[in-house]
């Protein structure tokens, strides 16, 4: 079973799940290795913000690593919220600390909420998706992170504005190929987040097509992520986001250690 690189505990803000059962989930489903990437938010305008303690975090990482060591591999990770604009908490957060993988995510633009219909607020599908790219692109070039998480979040808002379960990117190809190009450049991962499946919103993300692009413009790391807040949806609908890696040409997902891109064959990890 490919590693979940995007799995949330109680260490979030807004999920109840145990690491520990947790770290079961991830054994039963058959893998040997996955990333808790609980929330670490700076901004003020989001839930989680105020509740990320990397002490705390550490601490129950070690704790877990030490308990699991031998059946699983736990990675440490982060998803950090607007990296670009917090950049030097994040920079002390990793300084104290080895990380295995950051997840960098837009959460918010201005005080726009990215994943609610709100994010439309005042403006039509064309505007806000420029807006969203624009900022995204920002991120790719300039923030400190190794995984640009869910780079396709503005479909939450979209589905909940529109009701649509899946946006074509070709009116917007060239700025989401600036986006892509960034992360190729610098040799980081994007993601593809399962959690639109689950939730009733589409198929994972970003389509093939954004894949195809993303191959394209020289990217080789591309991670698989669950986005779990509960232990039932570790590694939930892999094996669609697996379709959606081989449809786009590629054979490979990607693993971090110690902030390091390891590519990791399909075949092999099945
Ligand atoms: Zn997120
Ligand atoms: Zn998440």
């Amino acid at each position: 079973m490919v590693p979940d690189f995007h799995i949330h505990t109680r260490l979030s803000f807004d999920s109840q799940a145990a690491p520990d059962a947790v770290c079961q989930a991830a054994i039963a489903r058959g893998m040997r290795e996955f990333a808790i990437t609980d929330h670490a938010d700076m901004n003020p305008l989001d839930g989680g913000y105020g509740h990320f303690r990397p002490e705390e975090q550490w601490a129950t990482l070690m704790e877990c690593r030490a308990r699991w060591n031998g059946r699983i591999t736990i990675r440490a990770g982060l998803e950090y919220g607007e990296p670009h604009l917090f950049g030097e908490t994040l920079s002390a957060i990793l300084s104290a600390h080895e990380y295995d993988v950051v997840l960098g995510s837009i959460h918010w633009i201005g005080d726009r909420p990215v994943e609610t219909a709100e994010f439309f607020h005042g403006i039509d599908l064309e505007e806000g998706i420029h807006l969203y790219l624009a900022e995204l692109a920002r991120v790719a070039e300039e923030a400190d992170y190794d995984v640009l998480a869910h780079p396709d979040i503005v479909r939450r808002a979209v589905f909940h504005h529109l009701g649509w379960t899946e946006l074509d990117w070709s009116p917007y190809e060239a700025p989401m190929r600036r986006v892509l190009r960034a992360v190729a450049r610098r040799g980081k991962a994007i993601e593809v987040n399962t959690s639109y499946q689950r939730r009733g919103m589409g198929p994972p993300g970003p389509s093939v097509q954004v894949l195809r692009w993303f191959w394209e413009e020289g990217g080789r790391f591309v991670t698989l992520g669950s986005d779990a807040h509960r232990p039932e949806d570790v590694g939930a609908d892999f094996a669609i986001a697996l379709g959606m890696l081989r449809a786009a040409g590629l054979d490979s997902v990607t693993v971090f250690r110690r902030r390091k891109p390891y590519l990791i064959r399909i075949q092999e990890s099945l």
